[in-house]
């Protein structure tokens, strides 16, 4: 039995999803007529209480053009140093908006308003002027660590006081809202702009979407064309999306609540020293230094499990909609049995 935890990415579309996606009335969405997407996106707003929203192919895109459209060559972006748009989008903040960056050490990748005060470089000609602030939640990192939306109010006053705008790289969101309870609703009201992953928790094969203004989504709009992400008849592929908001949304609890079993059996499974407290679908583990991760790699995969090494002692596991309960036995079982 293969029980594959490297990412929540790897999903595979269910029949019921596909035929959803057979039966998808399309069109050319670059002409903005393709009822499918239109329909999403609509979905999508209406959830958030927002104006609008654009289909794009990736999170990475998503989050690029929300950062394209917020800045200007010369601007500085604050985020936390663990953050995705930082880490692993290829240093695309310097190469698409010719922005720099400003890292925050946040715990976790969760950072403070005191610490955002701090970072803000105001109109001065010798400093890259801050234009935007970047949270992350959950914070894939920070081993899925969750915002409370007390934290985030208090950096949007801080962002309103200095003329920030915030984006919200929300690739696994609901992870979290499904957690804490929170509502949509309350993150429409605080954000510039949102960027959702519908392949990941959500256990669709492609493609994010970008939430905002009608204004800020019409910019995006036009940035996703020159970024090469304007698609035609991709509302077989949105089908599967309004299918898993529909359908998967309320099974996100199930990943979490399998990351915290996961969490409790490596606690007593050897070599593994430590363990990042679990608040959503991620678990990020270290191991004694003695075993390298590459050795401990292997010994899970030979009992067919396969993780991801985040790092020289550490290793991650994701759990996704495509786990069983029979893969979770299995996997409890051969944690404990490895040696
Ligand atoms: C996965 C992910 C993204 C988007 O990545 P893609 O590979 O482009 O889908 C963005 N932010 C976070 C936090 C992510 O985990």
């Amino acid at each position: 039995m293969i029980v594959d935890l490297r990412s929540d990415t790897l999903t595979k579309p269910t029949k019921k999803m596909l035929q959803a996606m057979m039966i998808a009335e399309v069109g050319d969405d670059v002409f903005g007529e393709d009822p499918t997407i239109n329909a999403l996106q609509d979905k999508m707003a209406s959830m958030f209480g927002m104006e609008a929203a654009l289909f794009v192919p990736s999170g990475t895109m998503a989050n690029q053009i929300a950062i394209k459209v917020h800045t200007k060559p010369g601007d500085e972006v604050i985020c936390d140093q663990l953050s995705h748009i930082y880490n692993y989008e290829g240093g695309g903040i310097a190469f698409n908006s010719g922005a720099s960056v400003r890292l925050l050490q946040g715990d976790r990748g969760i950072f403070t308003a005191e610490q955002v005060k701090a970072a803000i470089q105001g109109n001065d000609s010798h400093l890259a002027q801050s234009r935007l602030v970047v949270i992350e939640n959950t914070v894939n990192k920070g081993g899925g660590s969750i915002w409370s939306l007390e934290k985030i109010k208090k950096i949007k006053t801080v962002c309103v006081e200095h003329g920030l705008k915030l984006h919200l790289d929300g690739a696994r969101l609901f992870n979290a809202l499904v957690e804490n309870g929170e509502e949509t609703f309350d993150y429409g009201k605080i954000f510039d702009s949102i960027s959702i992953c519908l392949s990941k928790g959500f256990g669709t094969p492609i493609g994010s979407v970008i939430i905002g203004d009608k204004a800020f989504i019409q910019q995006a709009h036009r940035y996703r064309k020159i970024f090469g992400g304007g698609m035609r008849q991709a509302g077989f592929v949105a089908a599967a999306g309004i299918y898993a908001l529909d359908n998967h949304l309320p099974m996100l609890k199930r990943d979490n609540d399998n990351a915290k079993l996961m969490s409790e059996w490596l606690k007593d499974t050897s070599n593994v020293t430590g363990i990042m407290p679990v608040e959503s679908n991620i678990v990020i583990f270290n191991l004694d230094p003695k075993i390298t991760t590459s050795i401990f790699l292997e010994k899970l995969e030979e009992k067919g499990i396969l993780a991801y090494p985040f790092g020289p002692t550490s290793i991650r596991f994701v759990s996704h909609l495509d786990i069983s309960d029979e893969q979770m036995k299995h996997l409890e079982k051969s944690l404990k049995s490895l040696e």
